[in-house]
């Protein structure tokens, strides 16, 4: 059976996007002024002047510095009274690192209730053997993503509020996620759903992953909907949770919201010959694809904030 998009009446970007037949147009392309964002904030978060973004590192105060600036510029608040910065500490291979992510938010038309947590992780891997790790895809695509979807709710206030967190760390073992969930600054008890980008640049053919809904299958019909509009292939999978080669439960920031019992979606590519390797750069993101995606996942969170009690509901959270 086909699935009518009954979900996405309520998103106005969304709904703009079927025509009055019921069958489903492609989604609207990002508007230009964030396409265009979006490319410079790929391109300047991979610059080599970023030196490939390590935890404690000159190149990851320079590439907070830049997020939190996009973050001023789009109206983006801190969560916290104290700003942005939710520092924490960072054990790894015997030494003590500081790891710092940025919190933000969004406030929603419904005041409390339920809120939804985006996340990318802005960290890499640094310099190995005089060589600079860029990670374009990984994932200076995730945190421009979570910026254009920034951009989209202040433009067209969510109707519940909306965390934004771009978090350190990840490369060396979820520490940020770990962080954040350690200290919500909300009740987790209000995270109804949290929403990851990690990787969304790139794919050879076309496709991005949605990994989630085998846990959470309320999430399915939602993301079904997406997919029957989206510009891209957008295909579900990687989340059987046997923590196998092919399942990605565990494999980024989600899987601390996932130990939380917290439902969660993960949006990412499959490994390509660039993944973590030096060549993961500006100049090999295929860049139509990755406008497309992200408006894939900008409409995506826009209907699961349309949809939030009812997700969080049928959760039981
Ligand atoms: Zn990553």
């Amino acid at each position: 059976m086909r699935l009518l998009p009954r979900f996405l009446v309520a998103g106005a970007l969304v709904a703009a996007a079927l025509l009055t037949t019921g069958a489903a147009a492609p989604l609207p392309p990002l508007p230009r002024g964030d396409a265009v964002k979006l490319l410079d904030d790929v391109r300047t978060l991979s610059d080599d002047r970023m030196q490939g973004r390590a935890p404690d590192t000159p190149g990851s105060l320079m590439a907070r510095t830049y997020i939190r600036k996009r973050l001023i510029q789009i109206g983006v608040k801190p969560l916290s009274k104290a700003g942005f910065q939710q520092p924490f500490v960072i054990k790894a291979g015997g030494k003590t690192l500081y790891g710092v992510n940025l919190v933000g938010v969004i406030p929603g038309r419904q005041k409390g209730g339920r809120v939804m947590v985006v996340t990318a992780h802005y960290d890499h891997l640094g310099v190995k053997n005089g060589e600079i790790y860029n990670g374009a895809d990984d994932n200076a695509s995730g945190v421009a993503g979570l910026l254009a979807v920034a951009e989209s709710f202040r433009r067209h206030p969510p109707k519940h509020t909306i965390i934004l967190v771009a978090l350190d760390g990840e490369e060396l073992g979820l520490m940020g996620a770990e962080a954040y969930v350690a200290n919500p600054i909300v009740p987790l008890s209000r995270i109804a759903l949290n929403v990851n980008f990690d990787m969304l640049s790139k794919n050879a053919k076309g496709e991005l992953y949605a990994a989630g809904a085998t846990p959470w299958p309320i999430l399915k019909p939602r993301l079904d909907a997406i997919a029957a509009i989206a510009p891209i292939k957008l295909l579900q999978g990687h989340d059987s949770g046997k923590l196998d080669q092919d399942d990605w439960t565990n494999q980024s920031d989600h899987y601390a919201f996932a130990q939380k019992k917290i439902p969660w979606v993960y949006f990412g590519v499959e490994d390509h010959p660039e993944y973590h390797q030096p060549t993961d750069d500006f100049a090999t993101i295929p860049q139509d694809f990755f406008k497309a995606s992200a408006a894939t996942v900008v409409a995506a969170c826009r209907l699961f904030d349309d949809e939030l009690d009812a997700i969080g509901g049928e959760a039981g959270r």
